[in-house]
């Protein structure tokens, strides 16, 4: 491609909007157009990214036989309600109207129209097992789209779906997609990590998220210094401190602490640990139509946090059928008081208790009456859970619940996750299927996603300095960029165009800056889009000397023009595929 007629708009200033290096690297380059927020079109340069991770994605995919179809995006009500997840979905489904008023969504995934699809034309063992998968624009309306293609409300997402005869297939089905992804994610040039996960919407049991590890990422992860554990924070399990058996129950003495409605204030004023403590949360539940539908109330020792993706689990519910509570309203019906809220005498309400709290003795807790607290309070003698279940977030530094070694925390994207969803959609939707006994039987699934516009912010996020990206080979738009120092002189252009018929015709995707710029303008420009090879044709022209670099590197090398050509065509041999 000649630069010259080039469909680019590049940008000098950081746009106001963006925080993240990726989103403003995306916007500088003018990879992507917004629209709206969370809606962004691809220009040229992006596009042709976007097109290489789908190909990589489509070549592991195809590696372990799964077969790529194209499904709609507009969804019919009617199969969400048949699933149950019209509501359970919540407000990020996008739900819309046809002209007659009936209800149709924006797919944000696709399990209900494949098990559809499947159940339909599939009905004995022998045409069992086989993945179905997709590359297909998801709408999600986020609550809050941000950091360009990292949470956007439309994006692309690679979805596949198994269907096998047994559990042992299944997990036939699941390992090969965790070896596929394994493989995608080498080739894109990633640093990343699989970690077990919770399932959240997609429902099912035993889960896999793979995560690009980034400061920026919004996923918070645990992995262990010692064993191979590694989650979310929101599934690692949290081992209960020690119980404290042998201590002696001592009575209930109710104690004066003005003003102190925080943990931190609490222990100040009374010269107690956090870990003496009990810590309340206080929530709303909704129901499937969105109508208040009681209360709950969470306690954990004052110096864990709350993992809310727990609690939800233990009710049963869906993360947005919960809410903090207004104090106000619930303390008439519960009898709680706001900042002194504590487990005794709490009445109307769901009492949701930590496992920690069981063992641990003569703890202070709110004594639901303003300004007091109740000092020696023990779990069984004086207040009682109506689930006990462990509902602690793992944090960096804690014992690891698998082989009590060191927990690190680290932040991630997440890129990509694997379910195992077993019957869930198949016993709801009816895709059943007959065995060599005539015997009827739901098939068992497995669901799994790739977000490739996520995927390609996650590549920038970890592949860029502050002069631009600097694309694996793999992935880059175009491997090599000419820059001709002054296009008029003949020498220059007759050299630089002998560069290009050669790499093109080695089928090397090769620019040639052949613009009427200064060419520190060039340069810039070249280091921005961060095409991965640079070789600049200047004065030297004339003794068939080239200016040769790596953009990953800060060095470069003078020489002959073939020897440059070698090299560029070498290089790209070697690392087009992103195989280690
Ligand atoms: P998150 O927890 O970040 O909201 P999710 O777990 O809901 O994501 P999945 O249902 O697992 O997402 O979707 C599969 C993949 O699609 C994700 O791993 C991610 O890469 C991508 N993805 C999900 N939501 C978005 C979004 N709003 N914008 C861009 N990519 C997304
Ligand atoms: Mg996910």
């Amino acid at each position: 491609m000649r630069m010259s007629q080039m469909y680019l708009k590049t940008l000098r200033e950081v746009p106001a909007e963006a925080e993240l290096a990726s989103h403003i690297l995306l916007l500088r380059t003018g990879m992507i157009k917004k629209l709206a927020s969370g809606i962004y079109g691809f220009m040229p340069l992006g596009y042709k990214v976007v097109k290489k991770i789908e190909n990589i994605v489509r070549e592991e995919m195809d590696a372990k036989d799964c077969q790529e179809i194209l499904m709609s995006a507009v969804h019919p009500a009617e199969l969400w309600q048949e699933s149950g997840r019209w509501f359970a979905y919540g407000p990020e489904l996008w739900r819309i109207k046809d002209r007659n008023g009936r209800d149709f969504c924006l797919g944000p995934t696709h399990e209900e129209v494949f098990t559809d699809a499947v159940r339909q034309d599939v009905s004995s063992y022998r045409q069992l097992p086989f993945n179905l998968y997709q590359i297909q624009t998801k709408y999600r309306d986020e609550a809050r789209p941000r950091f360009g293609l990292m949470r956007s409300r439309e994006f692309i997402m690679k979805d596949a779906y198994s269907f096998d005869i047994d559990e042992a297939g299944l997990d036939k089905s699941y390992r090969d997609m965790y070896d596929a992804y394994t493989k995608v994610f080498t080739r894109c040039g990633l640093n990343f990590r699989p970690v077990a996960a919770d399932t959240g919407a997609i429902g099912g049991d035993g889960s896999h998220e793979f995560q690009a590890l980034a400061e920026a990422g919004e996923s918070d992860i645990v992995y262990c210094t010692k064993c191979d554990m590694a989650a979310t924070t929101e599934k690692a399990a949290c081992i209960d401190d020690k119980p404290q058996d042998g201590v002696a129950e001592l009575p209930l003495e109710k104690k004066f602490t003005p003003g102190t409605k925080t943990i931190k204030d609490l222990c100040e004023y009374l010269g107690i640990e956090e870990k003496q403590t009990i810590k309340a949360l206080l929530y709303t539940k909704f129901d499937n139509e969105g109508n208040k539908d009681g209360y709950v109330a969470a306690f954990v020792r004052g110096d864990r946090e709350l993992n809310l993706i727990k609690l939800v689990n233990a009710l049963d519910i869906p993360e947005h059928a919960i809410e903090f509570a207004d104090e106000a309203e619930m303390s008439s019906v519960t009898g709680c008081v706001g900042g002194f809220t504590g487990p005794i005498g709490l009445k109307n309400c769901v009492m949701v208790v930590d496992s920690e709290l069981v063992g641990q003795k003569n703890l202070c807790a709110g004594a639901n009456e303003a300004d007091h607290h109740v000092l020696n309070v023990n779990y069984g003698r004086d207040y009682k859970g109506d689930i006990v279940v462990d509902l602690k977030v793992l944090k960096d530094g804690d014992i690891c619940p698998q082989c009590g070694g060191e927990i690190k925390g680290a932040r991630g994207i997440e890129v990509g996750q694997i379910f195992k969803l077993r019957t869930k959609y198949s016993e709801s939707m009816n895709c059943v299927y007959k065995d060599e006994n005539q015997v009827q039987k739901p098939m068992v699934m497995g669901c799994y996603g790739i977000g490739i516009t996520r995927t390609l912010s996650a590549i920038i996020e970890q592949c860029h300095d502050d002069k631009g990206i600097i694309w694996p080979i793999s992935v880059a738009p175009y491997h090599v960029i000419i820059t001709l120092i002054n296009p008029d002189d003949e020498d220059q252009k007759n050299l630089g165009k002998k560069i290009y018929d050669e790499l093109r015709t080695a089928k090397v995707e090769v620019i040639l800056d052949d613009r009427d710029e200064r060419p520190g303008v060039k340069f810039n420009d070249a280091d921005l889009l961060g095409i991965p090879v640079r070789i600049v044709v200047g004065k030297n022209a004339k003794d068939d000397k080239v200016e040769y670099k790596l953009r990953r590197e800060t060095t470069d090398e003078i020489l002959a023009s073939d020897e440059a050509i070698k090299k560029a065509i070498e290089i790209v041999e070697r690392e087009k595929d992103g195989y280690k």
